[in-house]
């Protein structure tokens, strides 16, 4: 499996995977073929351990966009009639073929990200298992309702809406890309995939690889670039009937206008400040393991993750002791070393915003418990960044509000559920919450009220791949998972056929 060795063994085991993606760069890829931005353009791409150049990359724009576009359109109808047990077992192919690789894709995610080898081994088999899943349900993607009427029989069913756009942001693109791509493909779609500029070098490889397996020409294509340019383009395009989209809400506004002349149909997965919830009587310490869990993992660069701590004010002073003791014992350190917890943040003017709250919550006179906003001692090559807890924020500070998406936790106390409900809910954001408590009724009362779109009781973020999830607010739009998938990337047809001897007004008789 991944990288699981030592730091230095996993610098030997990335070195050729570096060299090689140096020596090609990263291309584009349209209808079957790897290839360079027509306007052969490129941009560089760095990685954050130490800013050192990592590769080129095609910088795609309009033209190249149009290209990818009418592939996709080309190959749609073919794919879309494609028999379903074909389509399955090309979306198996893959899948094995993710697994094949799961370690070069573990390696290259991690130089690229800054996120670390420990999260970023299970990458690829998170992936496989997306592309697995759906390939299950390619056989039943099309099925729909029989809804008999009087002298009707009406039946529904469910067609490929055509050729798509998959925009996909920075934190783990690998895994991310491919939660909108599986589904996609296996409701009969074709797809035009643009991934974030700042970490480009895992779409190639999943691009690469669906080609290996078999997916025909033009069912998937890649194009680089940036937002403003090849991401504007793509959700401009007229034969681009719907965009997957995750990044920020702002993103998402964009988009949205974007798209509205050519009424895109917009599938949003945007920001976050959700809430963790912790009551007095809750198991006490795995509510601190998911606190530290949910904000210190992945680098804090994740939407899901719990950027707010809500405690009970009777047990508020223990808790973030205990909370600021594992703080500032998280190990920070280079990605690939397998005991490092948290990696350089994903760029230099990443780590300037998150490095500014420091400073922002100091003065609005929340009590700072752990990190300072520099780098770690040793570690000022790269964009590393000292983990940050406040502690005594109220709920309209800056740093309780506002989306920082980095290693920083914002402690709030709270006396009654009420209260708690009302700070949970008071941002713009739904994504998700977290309630801590042992009385079920309570937590079924807060689960019901909370604003989110997924909320887990006691638990942290375990996903589990039929249910919905998305988010509620400025959070998002649409859900995705299981069958909410399809209801996305498929149109649901309503087919009525009379049997009976109905009335038919005679005109003009
Ligand atoms: P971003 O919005 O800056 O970029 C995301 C993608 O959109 C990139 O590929 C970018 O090139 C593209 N883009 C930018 N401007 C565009 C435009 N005008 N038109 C079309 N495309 C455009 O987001 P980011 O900084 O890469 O990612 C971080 C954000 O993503 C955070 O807000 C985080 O919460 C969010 N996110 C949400 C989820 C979720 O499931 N809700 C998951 C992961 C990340």
């Amino acid at each position: 499996m991944a990288a699981t060795g030592t730091l230095k063994e996993n610098l030997e085991k990335v070195a050729p995977y570096r060299a090689k993606i140096a020596e090609r760069g990263v291309k584009n890829f349209i209808n079957g073929r790897s290839i360079p931005a027509l306007s052969n353009k490129t941009f560089n791409n760095h990685t954050p351990i130490d800013n050192s150049l990592l590769c080129t990359v095609a910088e795609g724009d309009v033209a190249d966009v149009d290209a990818a576009a009418q592939a996709a359109h080309d190959a749609f109808p073919a794919w879309a009639a494609l028999p379903a047990k074909q389509r399955r077992d090309l979306l198996y192919r893959v899948a094995d073929l993710i697994e094949a690789h799961a370690e070069e894709i573990a390696l290259l995610e991690s130089i690229d990200t800054g996120q670390p080898i420990r999260f970023m081994s299970k990458a690829a088999v998170r992936a496989a298992a997306n592309f697995r899943f759906f390939a299950d349900r390619v056989e039943s993607a099309n099925d729909g309702l029989a809804l008999p009427a009087h002298e009707h029989m009406n039946y529904t069913i469910r067609q490929p809406i055509g050729p798509v756009g998959v925009i996909t942001p920075w934190n783990t693109p690998f895994m991310l890309s491919t939660w909108k791509i599986a589904p996609a493909l296996a409701a009969g779609c074709t797809v035009v995939h643009k991934p974030a500029e700042l970490s480009p070098v895992t779409a190639q490889c999943l691009t690469e690889l669906m080609h290996e397996a078999g997916i025909p020409a033009g069912v998937v294509n890649l194009v680089n670039g940036f937002g403003e340019t090849a991401g504007k383009a793509l959700t401009e395009h007229p034969l681009i009937k719907a965009i997957a989209f995750v990044g920020e809400t702002t993103t998402g506004s964009h988009i949205m206008r974007q798209g509205a002349d050519t009424l895109k149909r917009v599938h949003f997965e945007l920001g976050g400040k959700n809430p963790i919830i912790v009551f007095a009587d809750a198991d006490l310490e795995r509510a601190l393991d998911t606190a530290v869990f949910m904000k210190y993992s992945l680098n804090g660069e994740r939407c899901t993750s719990s950027s707010r701590l809500l405690v009970e004010r009777t047990v508020y002073d223990e808790f973030t002791a205990k909370l600021a003791e594992r703080v500032k014992n998280l190990k920070v350190g280079h990605p690939l070393d397998p005991n490092t917890e948290i990696g350089p943040l994903i760029h230099q003017t990443h780590w300037e915003k998150v490095s500014s709250y420091v400073q922002i919550g100091q003065e609005d006179g929340a009590t700072l418990m752990a990190g300072d906003g520099q780098s770690p001692a040793g570690l000022d090559d790269g964009a590393y960044i000292t983990p940050t807890f406040f502690k005594d924020a109220t709920p309209t500070m800056r740093i309780a509000q506002e989306e920082i998406f980095g290693p920083f936790l914002t402690a709030i106390p709270f006396d009654t559920d009420a209260e708690a409900l009302e700070i949970a809910n008071g941002v713009n954001y739904g994504l998700t919450a977290y309630i801590w408590t042992r009385d079920v009724s309570r937590a079924m009362q807060m689960a019901h009220k909370v604003e989110a779109g997924m909320v887990w009781v006691n638990s942290q973020n375990v996903r589990h791949l039929p249910t919905p999830f998305g988010g509620v607010k400025n959070s998002g739009i649409g859900r995705d998972g299981g069958d909410y998938s399809f209801d996305f990337y498929m149109e649901t047809k309503n087919i009525s056929i009379a049997f009976g001897n109905h009335n038919i007004p005679k005109l003009g008789d």
